[in-house]
């Protein structure tokens, strides 16, 4: 399987928090960087508690500020690859703005969000992630933040997860990977994810027997039949398509979750900041063993 090592996890039984953490290993065991390169951050939350359970350096930092922690270890050494393990409560409630400001400066670390809909740490409170009326739309506030590598996945589908947490890892520039998770305890969303279309680039947008059409900007769910000329052809590159499968929850209850790649940036440029004072080196911090 891999050679990655892992801690005695607490997780309860049925979590979604396993598939995940199974498949990042498996990315992580893949890449050809030294173990001693890899750092994974944490906030806080269920899904927090990941980097206790895989045998890598990290950091398990405070609400929402995993962000600032995880810029800074990147700052410090570019070498550094920075995996940011963050839930919908922890990135979307008291560490927004840090989610938003992290994106907008697109440093080159990968923020994964666990999106089970609720704060399970805290026995299930519903988050702003819920997919109800009432809440954020988490990829269109990415989008509009300026995130030049956004992608949705799901826990249960672990070849579709690590694929995508495979070309997150290759964007260079901060990629935002939301992942959809179960929390069998709290909010068993198991039986309730199977309205989805997977997005591919250049690929028409058909499902179930069924295809989208995109008629005056709107999007039309058709029974699939070849004679439709419009079907609507995914272009990762589309920044205003992109907005668009965001919205689909909000057009209409109908349309299909998008599950993929759903925006990546083709141009842009991307500059490396390095913090130049030693005594805020994180390497030395890290092998110091310093707990603070
Ligand atoms: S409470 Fe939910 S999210 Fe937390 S470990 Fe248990 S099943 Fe997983
Ligand atoms: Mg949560």
């Amino acid at each position: 399987m891999n050679n990655i090592k892992y801690n005695k996890i607490k997780w309860c039984l049925g979590c979604g928090n396993y598939s995940i953490i199974n498949q990042l290993s498996k990315v992580l065991s893949l890449l050809k960087i030294k173990k001693k390169y890899i750092v994974i951050v944490s906030g806080i939350g269920c899904s927090s508690r990941l980097p206790y359970y895989i045998k890598f350096k990290g950091v398990h930092t405070i609400h929402g500020r995993a962000f600032s922690i995880a810029t800074g270890i990147k700052l410090s050494n570019k070498k550094f690859n920075v995996w940011l393990i963050t839930g919908d409560g922890d990135s979307f409630s008291i560490g927004l703005k840090h989610l938003l400001h992290t994106i907008r400066r697109n440093i080159n670390i990968n923020i994964l969000i666990f999106n089970n809909g609720i704060y399970a740490l805290t026995k299930g409170q519903k988050s702003y992630s819920n997919y109800n009326n009432n809440s954020f739309n988490i990829i269109a506030l990415m989008l509009s933040s300026g995130a030049t590598f956004v992608a949705k996945t799901l826990y249960n589908n672990p070849i579709h997860l690590r694929k995508t947490l495979y070309y997150a890892n290759k964007h260079i520039g901060t990629s935002c990977v939301e992942i959809i998770q179960n929390c069998p305890i709290y909010n068993n969303i198991k039986n309730k994810i199977n309205n989805i279309i997977y997005l591919k680039n250049n690929y028409k947008l058909i499902y179930n027997n069924k295809c989208i059409l995109l008629k005056n900007n709107k999007p039309i769910i058709k029974n699939n039949n070849k004679k439709f000329k419009n079907i609507w052809i995914h272009n990762i590159y589309n920044l205003y398509k992109s907005f668009l499968l965001s919205n689909f929850y909000i057009i209409n209850k109908k349309l299909p979750i998008p599950i993929g790649i759903i925006y990546k940036k083709r141009k842009y440029k991307t500059k490396h900041l390095v913090c130049k004072k030693k005594k805020y080196n994180i390497e030395n911090i890290f092998n110091k063993n310093i707990i603070f």
